[in-house]
């Protein structure tokens, strides 16, 4: 069924959800929360300034409404939760205005400012809260759709159709639940052990259809032939000559073992970790240009459209004067565009293509694709894989990584990958100093940053992040942007970049920010991958506590690009003690192990760390041990060729089977 079939979906809702792959009412269905919230009764002896509150209570009084902006309102009222009395604010919702009386009861959801007793409340629910917790499903928000409305959209289904992929034998084995029953209860679940059932069942699920097609692709021998090349070193050596730097040693030992996978007669398959900032794309770019050499085409994949471009203008840099056509494919291309550059793919008139993912879309289709390389590769999920229509040629594969895994971990999902690793940094890099601070402490950063501005360096200022929402990720932007303006708007220009800007918008403040134009750039982490401004030397962090130690030292990453002092500061009022290792050391390695110790496991309801090898559901690091199931599994099923009694999977396997980008 459409899912415009579905009551609350009109057209422009239907146009939206389409745009982002759901058409039918399965597909809605199979849309998953990302986290859940407990929503019972905080305690407020227990919470600081700024924290998230849930509290229920009674409205004092007729609420008032104060218009703004023609499109603003501002709508306010006093709230006795029986204990306190706080003042509300709310945010357009002007039109609850008159179900709101005094004695009216309701349950608040927002955040607490504790110095002005306010609550500033984000959702206003009617009715005291019940005495057992509600277990609420969290959705990514899809465009303006939000997750609230994602949720009252999916429970208005009572129909639909889930296909049950793992074979019985291993659901009894594991005791799994059916499948159709743990995907209702994933979206409501009435308490944490029917969630614990549900996601017992799709987690292992998932896991399993990864490993299957892993192990399938690894055993299936046309996967490791290689393409017929022949290219002279003397031409590679010269090329290197020419860069307007010299390569570092493990730079070096990277591309003499690029070099030989792709003149050998196996395919390449090969990782190449390197702390941020240790000059991965270099290598990335030798390794087109062999590509080059030998007459194939080559792709370069990048997480965000704002990486891809930045590869763009530095490809375009590095082969100038080379008779190389570079183009580049991102979604926010015009329909037109896209097409004339599939034209010329086709017809091998483009000799390197960048982009996103969506170099990989139905529609593109190569002439004889050589060498696929995957930037950032730790931020593509592990279930974004396509088929690559390319004329039977299998290319060589060059992945490039800076958050190193523990080898077990790597040798279980990549198994017969090839790892180099870029160690030391280019010379002349001095560790950038780490500062750790509380709001408290503000001045001292604003401090910090001063005297970075007077040096004419540029600071990068990373906004709080919150996963669920483009609104209040918005929102955090401009009360920094206020902050940041009052203290340096006269002394310098400030920008600012957030996920709701449009490509073009988000360009142009990246181009005044490397033009050196803008001086403090905010910013929600879509910066956060490679970007590199050599002439940033400050990254500011707030709510420093909200982020992984990797994504943290991602961050860092984008700063000590030269060799002047860099610097960066956390602020923090929470985890300190978490945060510390990042003050002590710069080495990428030591932080990805300790961010592996420090992360328990089964943390249910917490917000999973970006940044990650994300499956849709599993968590790579606490779902390790479903992982090594599935993985002995899949591989019983294949060998013993149990598989074909599973035409299902048979199906899976074979529309997958060309080439899998992870
Ligand atoms: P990452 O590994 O994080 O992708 P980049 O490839 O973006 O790092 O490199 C970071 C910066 O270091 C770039 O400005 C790049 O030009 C520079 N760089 C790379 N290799 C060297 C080198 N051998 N000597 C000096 N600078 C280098
Ligand atoms: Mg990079």
């Amino acid at each position: 069924m459409e899912i415009g079939a579905l009551k609350g979906i009109g057209p422009k809702t239907e146009k939206i959800l389409n745009s982002a792959g759901i058409m039918t009412v399965d597909d809605l269905i199979s849309y998953y929360p990302f986290r859940y919230d407990v929503i019972k009764r905080s305690n407020i002896n227990e919470l600081i300034d700024g924290d998230k509150i849930i509290i229920d209570g009674i409205s004092e009084n007729k609420p008032s409404v104060f218009f703004f902006n023609k499109k603003m309102n501002k709508m306010s009222f006093k709230f006795n939760t029986g204990r306190n009395l706080f003042n509300v604010v709310i945010f357009n919702r002007g039109y609850l205005k008159n179900r709101i009386d005094a004695g009216t009861k309701l349950t608040l959801i927002g955040k607490l400012d504790k110095l002005h007793n306010t609550i500033v409340a984000s959702e206003i629910r009617f009715g005291l809260l019940p005495s057992v917790p509600i277990i609420e499903p969290i959705y990514h928000q899809i465009g303006s759709i939000t997750s609230n409305q994602i949720r009252t959209i999916i429970n208005s289904i009572n129909e639909f159709n889930v296909e049950e992929y793992v074979p019985n034998y291993l659901k009894e084995k594991y005791k799994l639940i059916d499948k159709k029953d743990a995907v209702v209860t994933i979206h409501s679940p009435r308490n944490e052990l029917e969630l614990k059932r549900s996601l017992a069942h799709l987690k292992y699920e998932e896991l399993f259809l990864f490993m299957l097609r892993m192990n399938s692709f690894r055993l299936n021998k046309k996967n490791k032939i290689g393409l017929k090349r022949d290219v002279k070193r003397s031409l590679l050596d010269s090329f290197i000559d020419k860069l307007p730097f010299k390569l570092t040693a493990d730079q070096i030992k990277s591309v003499d073992e690029i070099f030989n996978d792709l003149n050998s007669p196996n395919r390449m398959n090969r990782l190449i970790q390197g702390d941020v900032g240790s000059g991965k794309t270099i290598v990335a770019v030798i390794a087109l240009y062999i590509n080059y050499l030998s007459g194939y085409q080559g792709a370069l994949m990048a997480p965000t459209e704002v990486l891809a471009y930045q590869h763009l203008s530095n490809l375009k840099k590095l082969f100038n004067g080379f008779n190389i056509n570079i183009e580049i494919l991102s979604g926010s291309l015009k329909q037109k565009e896209k097409k004339d550059i599939y034209k010329r793919l086709q017809n091998k008139e483009i000799d390197i293509i960048i982009g996103t993912h969506a170099l990989f879309s139905e529609d593109v289709v190569y002439n004889n694709l050589g060498l696929v390389i995957t930037d950032e590769q730790h931020r593509f999920g592990v279930n974004q894989r396509s088929n690559l229509k390319n004329k039977g040629i299998t290319p060589d594969i060059l992945y490039l990584s800076a958050t190193p895994i523990p080898r077990t971990y790597a040798l279980t999902i990549y198994g017969d990958m090839d790892v180099s690793s870029i160690k030391t940094m280019p010379s002349g890099r001095k560790e950038i100093i780490t500062y750790l601070k509380t709001n408290k402490e503000i001045k001292d950063v604003l401090e910090l940053m001063y005297q970075e501005i007077k040096c004419k360096h540029q600071i990068y200022v990373i906004a709080p992040l919150i996963e669920e929402s483009d609104k209040i990720d918005l929102e955090n932007v401009n009360k920094l942007e206020e902050k940041m303006t009052s203290a340096f708007g006269k002394v310098c220009k400030i920008g600012v970049m957030h996920g709701k800007m449009d490509t073009k918008e988000k360009d142009k403040v990246m181009e005044e920010f490397k033009s050196g134009d803008i001086s403090i750039l905010i910013s929600t982490t879509v910066i956060e991958v490679g970007v590199d401004v050599a002439n940033a030397t400050m990254m500011v962090i707030f709510d420093a506590y909200r982020f992984g130690l990797s994504q943290l030292h991602q961050l860092r990453g984008r700063v000590g690009r030269n060799d002047v002092q860099s610097y960066c500061v956390l602020i923090s009022d929470r985890e300190t003690s978490r945060l510390d290792v990042m003050t002590k050391t710069n080495d990428g390695f030591k932080i990805s192990e300790e961010d592996f110790k420090l992360r328990g496991s089964g943390d249910l309801f917490g917000v999973r760390q970006s940044g990650d090898m994300s499956f849709k559901l599993a968590d790579f690091r606490n779902d390790y041990n479903i992982l090594l199931k599935a993985k002995e599994d899949t591989l019983d099923l294949i060998e013993s060729k149990k598989i074909d009694e599973y035409p299902k999977l048979v199906k899976l396997l074979n529309d997958s089977s060309n080439l899998e980008v992870v």
